[in-house]
């Protein structure tokens, strides 16, 4: 077969298969076999190739400022009162300059959907929301993004917090986010929950929180996660309700840990830890026996629990490092929760590709597949199985069929 607009010659997307082809046209994945070939031609000999990277939670917004005001204290509500002090100072063209270059090292490693978190409060009012919509608009031929209109300040406790979330969903919002652990008492966190849910089902959007972020789970405010499940069954929308970090729930009991996953699992729940943030801000109370506070994957995935990883933060005070790298990522996430086999290594891929397609609920255009969106990194590694080891030069970018990003990197070998 010709006509191709684009083949990837001697692709490894299987490390048990041999070494395939892969023809593009009209942007997406029209055929995988061997021997096709094309005017327009990548040899990549051998070189692994996977669909592009999902960060399924990152805050563009607020990214890069670690230098402007660094967090000493080095706790969550150390990170949420000076970034609230900058955030009301926030200038679109600053804040779009920021996100700009962050979204630019995104692409450049990879990543080619983005679900941004921008705050969305009175403290910043609408600036980083309406940021993320012109950045959408901007890059649209790089990335695909969806937009959550985010409280980071919580609702109850901020008069106005509730009225700019909807005037979020109005000005386009794709999801609806949530932070029910800002809140002064348990009983606003539910009806944070309560005022979120009735949101999503207004305007007909997914949810996605903030949630639990904490080292003692026997503060109700941190295990909002009970609530959030009843909510999620009662309104029907299992598949559709996502929680990020649930720092927590690496400190409850062992039981209470297999009932609840049984239960998330029921509810359809997703979860993305975020181990860059959550390693980094968890367990500061403890002076031995130092909580990592990232969750361990696996218990949620055996219990038919759908989980990916994410960014969350880019050198600020949440998280004074990062580079918008997942497979970086990846390697802190594999080291804290211990996934060194080589099935750990294959959870770790699917983890920011399948998984947080379900998420983002692409799945039905997104993968390696024929029929799928032509959206590929080509690696410089040999071995699926190394990708988390190598964390290799991202060499090409592809997005819809055509390379967006490709890698200057020109190696020598000069020592003999
Ligand atoms: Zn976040």
């Amino acid at each position: 077969m010709t006509g191709f607009d684009l083949v990837i010659k001697r692709a490894r997307i299987d490390d048990d298969k041999d070494l395939v082809d892969i023809g593009i046209s009209g942007g997406k994945i029209s055929k995988i076999d061997k021997n096709l070939s094309a005017a327009n031609v990548i040899d990549v000999n051998g070189d692994v190739v996977v669909p592009s990277f999902i960060e399924s939670h990152i805050h563009l917004d607020k990214a890069l400022l670690e230098r402007v005001k660094p967090n000493l204290e080095g706790t969550l509500a150390g990170a949420i009162k000076i970034t609230g002090e900058l955030k009301k100072g926030f200038q679109y063209d600053e804040v779009l300059a920021r996100s700009r270059a962050v979204l630019e090292m995104l692409i450049a490693h990879g990543t080619t959907y983005v679900r941004a978190h921008p705050d969305t409060d009175p403290l910043g009012g609408l600036t980083g929301f309406k940021v993320m919509l012109q950045l959408k608009k901007e890059y649209a031929n790089a990335v695909d993004m969806q937009v959550v209109a985010f409280p980071q300040e919580g609702i109850i406790k901020l008069p106005g917090a509730f009225e700019i979330l909807e005037e979020a969903m109005k000005l386009g919002a794709d999801v609806v986010g949530g932070c029910p652990y800002n809140e002064n008492s348990y009983e606003d966190t539910k009806k944070h929950v309560d005022l979120v849910f009735g949101l999503a089902r207004k305007y007909k959007k997914d949810l996605d929180f903030h949630a639990d972020f904490g080292d003692n789970p026997d503060d109700l405010r941190y295990r909002s996660i009970d609530y959030i499940i009843e909510k999620t069954i009662k309104e029907g929308y299992q598949g559709r309700v996502t929680v990020g970090h649930m720092t927590s729930l690496s400190s409850i009991d062992p039981a209470l840990l297999k009932d609840t996953i049984a239960r998330m699992a029921k509810a359809g729940i997703n979860i993305v830890p975020l181990p860059a943030t959550d390693m980094y801000l968890s367990g500061r109370g403890d002076v031995n026996k130092v909580r990592r506070g990232v969750i361990n994957p696996k218990p949620f995935v055996d219990g038919g629990v759908n989980v990916a990883f994410s960014s969350n933060n880019i050198r600020n005070a949440f998280t004074p490092f990062g580079r918008g790298d997942l497979l970086m990522i990846g390697s802190l996430f594999e080291h804290a929760a211990q996934l060194g086999s080589i099935s750990d290594q294959k959870l770790l891929l699917k983890m920011i590709t399948e998984n947080a397609a379900k998420i983002l609920r692409i799945s039905d255009n997104y993968g390696m597949a024929v029929g799928k969106q032509a959206d590929l990194v080509v690696l410089g590694t040999k071995a699926m199985s190394d990708i988390f080891l190598d964390v290799p030069v991202r060499k090409y970018v592809i997005k819809k069929g055509k390379v967006v990003y490709r890698s200057e990197l020109l190696e020598l070998k000069n020592w003999m």
